[in-house]
């Protein structure tokens, strides 16, 4: 217990944990294998390299990018720790003087990617290394159902097999709902670990949903010349063009994607970094480690693929606890190319992580508390005061004789289809469908003609987020009922929709108690 906080302060200078980090530290002391989910910037990393520093013999970390290891590993041997990484830049002569290190118990830290570990050779060395700790760094990227599956991590586990005797094995990521946080313990056959998740909270974000009406005016609006912005396009093109447009406008801004060369990338890189150049327009290829602490909004031009991805870049944004803002803009346009991009994939899981994309961007709910509940974290509170829709500019109306209708409808179709279809079934519309199934002898048929389609989708999606209906189903997502739709049903809850009355975010600093 002492060593631990001995050794905190010895190598980092630091004399407090952060939450979970003496927790983590001090299973993985005990044998125990480990799954620690904390934000990024939560402090993941020392929770293996301390304990990679008091046991006897070598930590494997794997780590997904290599621009990263080297990151870690220059920082470890500027603390005079002894790591070191392997990876394809290295020539066969160097990896080889780093494994006989390793072999030779001189190392406290080796960083490798998840491919080497496919390697027959390299894991034919490691059998000969006093192996302490293998640790996963952005261990979500093994599961399918994540939003960065890499088919690499799959390839994890088999390390243990080539160990004589098995040593822990800890598995990190900062984003993870529990469908995922299961998946990582399964398919890396962590056995009964300790858990630590975190809370997801980012008190000093302030959330807004923006639908603009032109979207490259809104954010020459919102933006501001002195400060570092990260925004966020869904193809090279849209970075392209916006990236011209600041340019033009005069907003300090460079850019980066995947088809632009690796050189001019990293200048790019470093000029967001060092407040050079302090806007980036970027694809989502950009930021996985990337530690700007300064970046004071965090503008999604496009609506993201899944609600991860997004908490996972928008929480790019003031890590350094100051006041930030995280921005989404949506148009009806994004709605239809990412569903398109989906169903082109016929993912069962996309489908559904794209549609709690579509219902945070419609919600008339608090978004911090939307997203909490996305990632299974309860609140005590309704409202966080620092999102859009909590500001006060909006107008409540009761929505729960209307919830009540769309339900009885859903029933009377069997649970069995997805909102498109009970939409238009409550619209009394005339389709070819709908006389095929004969749903328009239902009772509930045209019962909410005097609604649109944005209307009745906008509550199925409340309905959706506040857990009165599911989307279940294999094929697509299908309306179901949940074990509170009943108190709904039956008016002992009730359901209220908020608008915001002007389109404009509200751009508030919040002083942070
Ligand atoms: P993550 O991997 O979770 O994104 P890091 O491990 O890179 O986060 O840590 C983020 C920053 O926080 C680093 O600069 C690290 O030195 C610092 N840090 C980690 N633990 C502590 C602590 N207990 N006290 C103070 N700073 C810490």
């Amino acid at each position: 217990m002492d060593t631990i906080f001995k050794t905190l302060k010895h190598y980092y200078g630091y004399d407090t944990f952060r939450p979970g980090q003496e927790a983590l530290i001090n299973a993985i002391l005990n044998g125990r294998d480990v799954l620690g989910v904390m934000p990024t910037g939560g402090g993941k990393s020392l929770c293996y390299q301390i304990p990679a520093i008091i046991l006897d013999g070598v930590t494997i970390v794997i780590s997904p990018l290599i621009s990263l290891m080297k990151d870690q590993v220059d920082a470890l041997q500027t603390m005079g720790v002894k790591a070191a990484y392997i990876n394809s830049q290295l020539s066969y002569f160097e990896q080889q003087v780093i494994i006989d290190e390793a072999i030779r118990n001189e190392l406290d830290l080796l960083y490798v990617s998840p491919e080497r570990l496919g390697n027959e050779q390299f894991l034919y060395s490691v059998r000969r290394m006093n192996v302490n700790l293998v640790a996963v760094d952005e261990a979500h990227c093994v599961s399918q159902w994540g939003h960065d599956f890499r088919p690499s991590y799959q390839v994890i586990p088999q390390i243990m097999d080539v160990l004589s005797s098995r040593p822990p094995f800890a598995a990190f990521t900062a984003t993870a709902t529990t469908i995922v946080q299961q998946d990582m313990i399964d398919q890396l056959n962590l056995n009964q670990p300790f858990q630590h998740i975190a809370s997801f909270d980012r008190p000093n974000l302030y959330f807004s949903v923006v639908k603009p009406d032109k979207k490259s005016n809104e954010l020459s609006r919102i933006l501001d010349k002195k400060e570092s912005s990260i925004i966020y396009c869904n193809t090279r093109k849209n970075v392209d063009t916006v990236y011209k447009s600041l340019n033009k406008k005069g907003f300090p801004v460079t850019r980066y994607h995947a088809g632009i060369e690796p050189e001019e990338r990293i200048i790019n890189q470093d000029k967001f970094l060092y407040d050079e150049k302090p806007i980036m327009v970027a694809t989502n290829a950009f930021g996985m480690g990337i530690d700007k602490s300064n970046v004071r909004k965090v503008i999604h031009y496009n609506m993201p693929l899944d609600m991860e991805s997004y908490y996972q870049e928008a929480g790019r944004a003031g890590r350094d606890g100051a006041p930030a803002e995280a921005i989404l803009f949506y148009s009806a346009q994004d709605i239809i190319t990412n569903t398109m991009l989906i169903e082109q994939g016929k993912s069962p899981h996309a489908k559904k992580n794209l549609n709690s994309m579509i219902t945070y961007c419609k919600t008339g709910n608090c978004l911090r508390k939307s997203i909490l509940k996305y990632f299974n974290q309860e609140v005590e509170w309704q409202e966080c005061e620092y999102c859009s829709n909590c500001d006060e500019e909006t107008i409540t109306t009761d929505i729960t004789v209307e919830c009540q209708k769309i339900l009885s409808c859903v029933y009377r179709m069997k649970q069995m289809y997805g909102a498109g279809l009970v939409t238009d079934v409550l619209r009394g519309k005339k389709t070819s469908r709908i006389q095929q199934v004969n749903f328009d002898e239902l009772s509930t048929y045209g019962i909410m003609s005097d609604y649109t389609d944005g209307d009745i989708k906008d509550m199925i999606s409340i309905m959706v987020s506040d857990n009165y209906l599911r989307l279940g189903g294999d094929q697509y997502p299908v309306l179901q009922f949940t074990e509170k739709t009943a108190d709904l049903l039956k008016g002992k809850t009730k359901l209220s929709i908020r608008k915001q009355l002007k389109q404009e975010p509200v751009h508030k600093t919040k002083k942070i108690e």
